[in-house]
């Protein structure tokens, strides 16, 4: 009993929007609660920012987003192919970020773990990143 859903979009911040509502219509066959559903749209909207701002810097290229149902359970693979990140644990702590001049709180990756089940990022420097998460 099993569900899936890819779809791979451009880097372009009006995208954001557009990956948060498919990810959101997406888990709707499990009946969410509003929170649930809230709770899963932020999360797309922070690892999908980060490709757009960090893995591509603005540069548009293409962002992979997998959604896969597995019984009760989402799970959500967001990919870009950007410039990687050489610490991930370091990455992901609270506060840090490498982009302070813009406005940047260094909060996203928090907020994912803290609305996601599970949180765990692969990365490879000059490759990409891919967040997986699931709830
Ligand atoms: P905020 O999300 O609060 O606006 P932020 O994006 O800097 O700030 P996080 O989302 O927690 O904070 O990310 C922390 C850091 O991890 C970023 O500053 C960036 O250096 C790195 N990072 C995150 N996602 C990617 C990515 N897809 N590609 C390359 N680097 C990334
Ligand atoms: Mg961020």
């Amino acid at each position: 009993n099993s569900n899936e859903m890819t779809i791979i979009f451009d880097s372009r911040p009006e995208n954001e929007g557009l990956a948060r509502v498919a990810a959101a219509a997406f888990c709707t066959q499990l009946n969410p609660t509003l929170e649930e559903v809230a709770d899963l749209k932020t999360a797309v909207s922070e690892a999908v920012t980060n490709c757009i701002i960090h893995g591509y810097q603005g540069e548009v290229h293409k962002i992979r987003m997998k959604c896969v149902r597995k019984e009760r359970t989402i799970y959500l693979d967001i990919e870009d192919d950007g410039i990687g990140i050489a610490d991930v644990e370091k990455a992901m702590e609270p506060l840090y970020t490498t982009r302070a001049d813009q406005d940047r709180s260094g909060m996203g990756f928090t907020f994912m773990e803290a609305f996601m089940d599970e949180v765990k990022v692969t990365s490879q420097v000059g490759k990409g990143t891919c967040v997986h998460m699931s709830k």
